[in-house]
């Protein structure tokens, strides 16, 4: 911080009086060199970097959150992964006793949107509807069973069939929902196979 100052010089008592918090007689100064610059160091790793690899925080001096992207993730990556059992165990407990009234409410808010359902549904093109609509069938019949998720080899939760081909409404690849995302959002399947 001190370096900082000693490039832009002092600001002036009357200046920083003008501008600034009475107790922090240089945030003018700072504020000036934050808006001059373009890089800054990370906090976390000390590394500088280029202001494009920090978020903008319009509320912090200088406009840019301290921490740079890659510590942000890699942060919320940690705290995903410790904190999953404690928020699972938080929901189960907060859901359990309040089962009936979770699901008349889930009941409710299809019945208050349908339209809006429909006009989304109806948007989605007539192969793939049809696709399925024929799997949804099928496994309903019995005539399609569905297999565990090909990447994770889970069964728990939601299993969904994915069509690397609409015009072939059978030939489907089982996947758990997370799975099946991340195939629509660019991913492979051999690359997601390599993470688990
Ligand atoms: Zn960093
Ligand atoms: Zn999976
Ligand atoms: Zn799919």
């Amino acid at each position: 911080m001190l370096s900082r100052e000693r490039q832009l010089g002092p600001v002036p008592a009357r200046v920083a009086h003008a501008f600034g918090h009475p107790r922090q007689p240089h945030a003018l100064g700072r504020a000036l060199w934050c808006a001059m610059r373009e890089s800054k160091q990370c906090s976390r790793c000390r590394e500088v970097k280029p202001l494009a690899d920090f978020t903008k925080c319009p509320r912090y001096t200088g406009g840019y959150s301290t921490w740079c992207r890659t510590c942000h993730s890699a942060y919320s990556r940690e705290r995903n992964k410790t904190n999953a059992a404690h928020r699972r165990a938080y929901w189960r407990a907060y859901s359990e006793p309040r089962r009936e009234h979770i699901r008349a409410y889930g009941r409710q808010y299809c019945r208050e949107h349908l339209a809006e359902f429909r006009a989304r549904l109806n948007k989605v093109p007539r192969v793939v509807r049809n696709a399925r609509e024929r799997v949804y069938e099928w496994v309903k019949l019995g005539k399609l069973t569905k297999g565990p998720c090909t990447v994770c080899g889970t069964t728990q939760g939601q299993i969904e069939g994915h069509h690397e081909d609409y015009g072939k409404p059978l030939d489907v690849l089982w996947l758990c929902a997370k799975h099946h995302s991340r195939l629509h959002k660019g991913s492979t399947i051999a690359a997601m196979r390599q993470e688990v």
